[in-house]
């Protein structure tokens, strides 16, 4: 592409224009999960679409990139994505243009002083061996390449996630539930990968020597070198090697000022890829430093961040590879504890009766609750009997018409908040058989005594219909229930 002159005249943006699509083949989905995940999964996704579009809130872009449902490279991943790249003639093009974007978008003086101290010609790295390599260009993916106004989005996608269709040893939760057993959070994986595309990468992952590196490359230098003086960091070599240690420098002239980033080990992808935090099974104690933390499921990872999707550091990466992030975006759940009211915990429900759900939480999310009900001992199937999404007041009533069938039930809700989730516990009811009048699981003599004794006195528990009337037509369909029995 052409290149900008570095000092153009520079405008402040008067408000947000950042938004992010992730389009998917709507036959290609189904044909991977099934018709009745696609609704679900579609959602999901435009929680991740919130979720991007929140962190970056200050950046500029229209940005596109496609979920695919289809086998990632590596055997083992759960998916992998790819991003255009657009390479900038010098480094001081880019490097200009970072800074200058960073002043039109106030950000803090330490940043703007870390991409003032970047080399004006060419950047030093090592990347497989000891020999001192010089980088003359610098390489950024299509998303940021908008955000930095070098080149509009030109139409098209600007990446592609991949993510394995479902089996027996891949499932994918696609609710906004607590984390099941045996699935992978859909949301935080597609929120890595899409992380990735927006710059979350390095070169010390390329096959063949770069020519080129990434924004995120330019301040990954060895741990040795921490802290890193604005005298020294343009001539430090980068540090691209599998065998040593890396930090990712977030400040000069400070050891707190740098997070320990994955050594650059390629073959095979054994988790510990240089695009990525330092794995946490490689820290002690074991403490995730993000969701671009490549070792932990996604449940745990979500867990570790207070049920949050992101840390910190993911953000203030965002931040330093050169995008305008909303520096609070990274706080835990911004709401109180789900406290579920009613029904109570084990409370017996005649069947075919509404059933109102009550639950306590403040503030009001913004996104809404999530009251999802299943089986009471089904194996999460991510199938629920079930979910009603985006709920505005904290109760909903199901009405006789929507009735459950007998059986034993468990519900949870989700307060989604703009920048973190809030889970229940889980509450149990039990939907009672037609004719199981006294509530205690069989339906034999007893029921029949009680429900004759109410029906002669025209007691209301006998009017089975919920017609508002105790009359035949209640003593008809009791005999009939209670002959199919329980
Ligand atoms: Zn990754």
């Amino acid at each position: 592409m052409g290149v900008i002159p570095a000092l153009a005249i520079f405008i402040a943006n008067a408000g947000a224009q950042w938004t992010v699509a992730l389009p998917y083949d709507t036959a290609q989905a189904t044909s991977a999960l099934g018709a009745e995940r696609v609704g679900p999964m579609g959602t999901a996704l435009e929680r991740v679409k919130k979720k991007l579009e929140a962190i970056l809130s200050g950046s500029t872009g229209n940005v596109v990139i496609d979920v695919k449902w289809e086998d990632p490279a590596g055997a083992s991943s759960a998916a992998d994505s790819t991003s255009y790249q657009f390479y900038f003639q010098t480094v001081a093009v880019a490097r200009d243009k970072i800074r200058n974007q960073a002043e039109a978008d106030s950000e803090p003086a330490s940043e703007i002083q870390l991409y003032e101290a970047l080399p004006a010609s060419s950047v030093p790295f090592y990347w497989d061996t000891g020999t001192l390599r010089q980088a003359g260009y610098i390489a950024l993916p299509s998303a940021l390449n908008q955000h930095l106004q070098f080149q509009a989005h030109g139409g098209g996608s600007d990446a592609r996630i991949r993510v394995r269709p479902p089996s027996a040893t891949q499932k994918w939760q696609f609710w906004l539930v607590k984390p099941k057993q045996g699935y992978e959070v859909f949301d935080l994986v597609v929120l890595h990968e899409a992380i990735h595309t927006l710059g979350f990468h390095s070169r010390g992952e390329a096959t063949e020597l770069p020519t080129a590196l990434l924004t995120w490359d330019l301040l990954r230098v060895p741990e040795s070198a921490v802290p890193v003086s604005a005298a020294s960091f343009p001539t430090i070599a980068r540090e691209l090697r599998p065998s040593v240690e890396a930090s990712w420098i977030t400040k000069l002239g400070t050891v707190s000022g740098a997070y320990k980033a994955s050594r650059g080990e390629r073959a095979g992808g054994d988790g510990f890829q240089a695009s990525h935090w330092r794995s946490s099974t490689r820290l002690s104690p074991p403490n995730p430093i993000g969701v671009m933390d490549p070792t932990l499921v996604s449940a745990d990872l979500y867990e570790a961040n207070g049920n949050f999707l992101l840390s910190r550091a993911d953000v203030e990466a965002l931040d330093l590879i050169g995008w305008n992030v909303n520096p609070s975006a990274h706080v835990y759940s911004n709401g109180n504890p789900v406290n579920l009211l009613s029904p109570t915990p084990g409370q017996k429900i005649p069947a075919n009766a509404q059933i109102t759900f009550q639950w306590q939480s403040s503030p009001n999310p913004v996104n809404g609750w999530l009251l999802f009900i299943d089986e009471a001992e089904a194996p999460y199937d991510d199938m629920p009997v079930r979910a009603f999404d985006g709920l505005t007041s904290a109760s909903y009533v199901l009405s006789a018409a929507q009735s459950l069938p007998p059986g034993e039930y468990k519900w949870e809700v989700t307060a989604q908040h703009e920048l973190g989730n809030q889970h229940s516990a889980d509450g149990t009811f039990t939907i009672l058989c037609p004719a199981d009048f006294n509530g205690d699981g069989f339906v034999n003599g007893n029921d029949y005594d009680l429900f004759v004794d109410a029906f002669d006195v025209g007691d209301p528990s006998a009017d089975f219909d919920h017609d508002g009337f105790v009359n035949g037509n209640d003593y008809d369909l009791f005999v009939e229930h209670f002959d199919v029995g329980c």
